[in-house]
């Protein structure tokens, strides 16, 4: 069993919870919670939360002014990137449910100032494939928002009752704190700033 956050391979000393039939493991390295099996991706209309887009485009405009290249990755109906255009953003979406397959739809000819994906990680099998895609068409010094929630806060033994570890909003893998900055960094991005307990901002180097 190899954990979908840090990659590391903990078979026979995994903890397994079921959860409708999928079932979910706390890594016992990076303390992320992921299902192997596939889930569903895009039945997840509940958490789109649209009312909090003037906020999520307060906190990057404290990185990136107006006029700049941004993406919303895994934009859903676009109503971020509409929000974005509308406060002077060149925004950009792409999402997967908008018959757009990321990455390969990245739009390859634009470099972008910054990457939002709000409650997007969670959803993905592979955050290093998709962050390979992402860098391709960052600048450097590009600042990258993601938005979650973390597996830092989730009782693992209540797992039953918990809304967030949920297979049929499609969640794949809960990251931990330190498995998303260690993946990150990785893949070529440093923490810059820790906005709250749910957001994170990221800079291409
Ligand atoms: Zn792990």
């Amino acid at each position: 069993m190899k954990c979908l956050a840090c990659n590391v391979d903990f078979s026979g000393t995994g903890r397994r919870k079921l959860k409708k039939g999928f079932g979910y493991y706390k890594c016992p390295e990076c303390g992320s919670i992921f299902t192997p099996k596939a889930v569903p991706l895009f039945n997840d209309n509940p958490e789109e939360r649209v009312d909090a887009n003037p906020e999520r485009v307060k906190r990057l405009s404290k990185f990136v002014a107006g006029g700049s290249k941004v993406l919303d990755f895994g934009c859903r109906d676009g109503n971020l990137v509409k929000v974005l255009f509308e406060e002077g953003y060149l925004s950009h979406g792409v999402d997967i449910s908008n018959n757009n397959a990321y990455p390969s739809d990245l739009p390859k000819a634009v470099v972008f100032d910054a990457v939002v994906m709000v409650e997007v990680v969670e959803h993905l099998k592979s955050l290093g494939a998709v962050m390979n895609g992402i860098k391709k068409v960052c600048k450097k010094g590009a600042i990258i928002m993601i938005e979650s929630s973390f597996s830092d806060w989730i009782d693992f033994d209540k797992v039953k009752d918990e809304l967030y570890v949920n297979p049929e909003i499609g969640h794949q893998c809960i990251f931990s704190h330190t498995a998303l900055i260690g993946l990150m960094k990785d893949y070529g991005f440093d923490l810059l700033e820790e906005i709250n307990r749910n957001v994170f901002i990221f800079e291409s180097v």
